[in-house]
């Protein structure tokens, strides 16, 4: 039986051969502790290391050191929001977000709240961007952190990271922006966007699963953190634990291959994305979710009128792996929090497709999409009136 078209390149991706190709000597070859400094074995994982740390930095125009590893840009987004909280009691307890983050930057907010933080949520425009002044206006004197994304894992929208980075410069505030679903996709670049703090993960540029990383600025300003895991004090004592040394190879690969061909691909999906979005945007009902220009090139979200989400998903899942709204909230199934926060109905915002557009999908692969996510519709409209 033919498996469905993986068109859900937001929640994952899949590896990528040349990823895997790379990560297969530090297993059981070179499979050394990158702390071992007294034989070969740990030399030779500490070199991997090394090196990863520096295509890493010099993909968003960091310092190596400034690359502390994680497991993921949960545990990054949660060590940067916590860990500023934490290390700047002084100076305030005020944090700045916004409504359509994801659940890893929102949830840290919340348990922060939890604790006698205080979190004001930024709503956005319809078109899903932020308003920058409001954004400029809610900073206070006790403000420690302002988090916003960089790229939307549902709908794809671009935030004006380099402006927001600019206000928080002028006004002497942290700067945390999640970019999981930006890193080798746009271009980053932490001096020119006065980031602070950013969050990356290897999973959704076709590297491994479980692996991740955060940039902390070490000089103007020289960001603090109180770590969140106590141990053996690895990555300058901000993340304890042994380094896992093929994942962090992988994930270097994966950037070093995002960026290799960034312009192209990028143009490439876009032309994918405006292909299926010109032949549904036909249907009558068919509405866009998030700007239609500051977006993620592969990035299609789209509401259907009349019909029922669950039933347009199951309709779907034999020929197509698509989703609605993120992973994370289709285990819920609640109406995603970022579609509502558009003002979409609850309605519009429950009957929503997720296309994630990638590397490896084809021009028929979405033109059967397409034929696909047409009938499907046209067929469930037709059973509702
Ligand atoms: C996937 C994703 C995360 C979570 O990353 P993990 O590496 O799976 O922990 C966080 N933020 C955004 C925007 C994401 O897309």
């Amino acid at each position: 039986m033919q498996r469905p078209i993986y068109l859900d390149n937001h929640a994952t991706t899949t590896m990528d051969r040349r990823v895997l190709e790379a990560m297969l000597p530090y297993f059981c070859e070179s499979f050394g502790n990158a702390a071992s400094t007294s034989h070969l074995y740990g030399w030779e994982a500490e070199a991997a290391v090394s090196s990863a740390r520096e295509v890493l930095a010099t993909a968003i125009a960091a310092e190596p050191e400034e690359i502390v590893f994680t497991s993921g840009a949960t545990e990054a987004n949660n060590l940067a929001i916590k860990g500023v909280a934490e290390a700047y009691l002084t100076k305030g307890r005020h944090i700045i977000t916004m409504q359509t983050e994801h659940n890893a930057v929102l949830d840290p907010c919340a348990y922060l709240e939890s604790m006698g933080f205080e979190v004001t949520y930024l709503p956005v425009q319809t078109n899903g961007l932020i308003n920058v002044t409001e954004l400029e206006q809610a900073i206070r004197a006790d403000t420690v952190l302002v988090s916003v994304m960089a790229a939307n894992n549902e709908i794809g929208v671009l935030q004006p990271i380099a402006q927001i980075g600019q206000i928080c410069h002028d006004r002497n505030v942290l700067f945390h922006t999640d970019a999981a679903q930006a890193i080798g996709k746009i271009q980053l670049d932490v001096q020119a966007m006065h980031i602070d703090l950013l969050s990356i993960t290897a999973h959704k540029i076709y590297g491994p699963k479980g692996i991740g990383g955060l940039y902390v600025r070490r000089k103007n300003p020289r960001v603090k953190l109180a770590p969140q895991l106590h141990g053996g004090g690895h990555e300058r004592g901000m993340r304890s634990g042994t380094l896992y040394v093929p994942q962090i190879v992988g994930f270097a690969k994966a950037v070093a291959l995002a960026l290799e061909s960034q312009a192209s691909e990028q143009a490439r999906l876009q032309e994918l994305r405006d292909r299926l979005w010109q032949r549904l945007s036909q249907l009558e009902g068919v509405y866009l979710n998030g700007d239609a220009t500051q977006r993620l090139a592969g990035n299609l979200n789209i509401s259907v009128a009349d019909v029922d989400g669950q039933a347009l998903i199951v309709a779907l899942q034999k020929n197509l792996a698509i989703s609605t709204g993120a992973a994370c909230s289709s285990v819920k199934n609640e109406p995603s929090h970022v579609l509502t926060a558009l003002g979409r109905s609850k309605k519009l915002a429950q009957a929503s497709l997720r296309f994630g557009i990638g590397r490896f999908n084809t021009v028929a692969e979405i033109d059967r999409a397409a034929d696909l996510t047409i009938a499907a519709i046209a067929s469930l409209q037709k059973v509702n009136c």
